[in-house]
């Protein structure tokens, strides 16, 4: 099963241990997105009680999920899955497999799907799902006992119009293949719109697993165009080369931009002048899929936390949450943050960047690309239908444009950084839908 999960799960572990120290002045992943809201609701003078409301899930669900191993013994995992808030739709989110889940930072991640879907203006609320297993000291027999175990036990809580999984951290296509054939099985006819992420074949839509690096890459240059600054010469760096990374850089490298480090789980590559990512994918698919092994010519090899030092023009965290903290906030060389993962800055570092004029493209909306694509998915397969490649690239540069446009227009109308206008959007759409729904009462 080590093959083809998320190189982006895989660095997670190390990395949060390693680099990202969260002190007491730091919000980090959770408590983050309660913090901005409070914030925004502020400054809309938004009513007290809706934001007590949606600080707190509709739903949460735990459940022990037993799952006999390959030498017949029994091992129990924790699974949790948790619904923030479904005043726009059924909720979405992806299932996380890590041996750190907790109910804490589900229902952290849950919230932020919320905000995500608003801000991009999708008809979906948030959830977010996880198991505590290091799914690297499982065999893909045992991973998929799991997968089908979790899913039954969920099962009363999920649906096409209800809560929609889809991957997340070390999960991928296979996992969304067996949810979709266990809910399939246990309901009696095939449900394929019940998660998204699946493979082609299950009905899975073209171009799902690029979809959250691609959108980066359409924030990072639209963002390029709004401030005004040529794409030629532009220096990127980029931590995790996993599902969204590999495809931010990629994306950014046709546009011609120099993409000049990237990393994995194993260490950093710089070059000055910027990298050939053909070379570096043909090492990769040669070499079972590490960094720190590939040279050539002008590469040098640094760590993680110094990738994010580097003096380039735009840094992608695209790994794991709370790498960017007060701890080396002001260490920060680049001139935009774009956060292709969830949660990788703190409140206190953004505090500090954005004090520096470095601009931050937050989580909830650079990295909405995914949820976009699983949208579209999701539409698919209630139609019936099968999109082509062009028409799903269209649609989502088409929603992430707009998305874009309308935090910078929120910013400037607000006076506020882009984190707090993509809050600020996000909980206007939701608080007007639950308004909305309580009209007439
Ligand atoms: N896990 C992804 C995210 O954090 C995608 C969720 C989805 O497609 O539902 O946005």
């Amino acid at each position: 099963m080590r093959d083809g999960l998320e190189t982006a799960g895989r660095t997670r572990g190390r990395l949060a241990r390693g680099d990202g120290q969260v002190t007491s002045a730091d919000v980090g992943l959770v408590g983050l997105a309660e913090a901005m809201i409070r914030q925004a609701a502020e400054r809309l003078g938004i009513d007290e009680g809706f934001v007590a409301r949606l600080s707190v899930p509709d739903r949460e669900v735990t459940v022990s999920v037993p799952v006999q191993m390959d030498n017949g013994r029994w091992r129990v995992f924790r699974g949790y899955r948790v619904q923030h808030c479904n005043a726009r739709g059924p909720c979405k989110g992806g299932i996380r497999f890590h041996p750190d889940v907790g109910l804490d930072e589900v229902r952290a991640l849950a919230a932020l799907m919320t905000w995500k879907c608003a801000v991009v203006d999708i008809p979906f609320g948030g959830a977010k799902g996880g198991v505590e297993v290091d799914p690297s000291e499982l065999s893909k027999a045992e991973l998929e006992r799991l997968t089908r175990a979790y899913t039954l036990m969920m099962l009363p809580n999920l649906g096409p119009r209800v809560d929609i999984p889809a991957p997340d951290v070390n999960t991928n296509e296979q996992v969304m293949a067996w949810i979709a054939d266990a809910a399939s099985a246990a309901l009696g006819h095939p449900v394929p719109a019940i998660v998204t992420g699946k493979p082609v074949a299950l009905g899975g839509i073209v171009g799902r697993r690029e979809a959250t690096g691609r959108g980066v890459a359409i924030v990072t240059l639209r963002m390029l165009e709004r401030l005004g600054w040529e794409r030629q010469g532009i220096r990127v760096a980029v931590q995790g080369f996993g599902n969204v990374g590999r495809w931010a850089a990629r994306g950014l490298a046709e546009a011609g931009l120099a993409i000049e480090a990237i990393s994995d789980i194993s260490g950093a590559v710089w070059r000055p002048g910027g990298l050939d990512l053909d070379d570096v994918e043909r090492h990769l698919r040669a070499s079972g899929n590490l960094l720190a092994t590939y040279s050539a010519p002008g590469v040098r090899h640094l760590t993680n936390a110094e990738l994010l030092e580097l003096g380039v023009d735009v840094l992608i965290p695209a790994a794991i949450e709370n790498q960017i903290t007060s701890a080396n906030a002001d260490r920060i060389r680049a001139r935009m943050v774009v956060e292709g993962a969830n949660g990788p800055t703190t409140l206190e570092a953004h505090r500090r960047l954005v004090e520096r004029g470095v601009v931050v493209v937050p989580d909830i909306l650079a990295n909405a690309g995914g949820v976009v694509v699983s949208y579209f998915e999701w539409l698919q397969n209630l139609r019936g239908e099968l999109w082509q490649l062009g028409q799903v690239h269209d649609r989502l540069e088409e929603i992430m444009v707009r998305a874009i446009d309308a935090v910078w227009a929120t910013a400037r109308r607000l006076g506020v950084d882009a984190r707090l206008a993509a809050f600020a959007l996000a909980l206007q759409r939701v608080v007007d839908a639950i308004r909305h729904r309580q009209a007439g009462h």
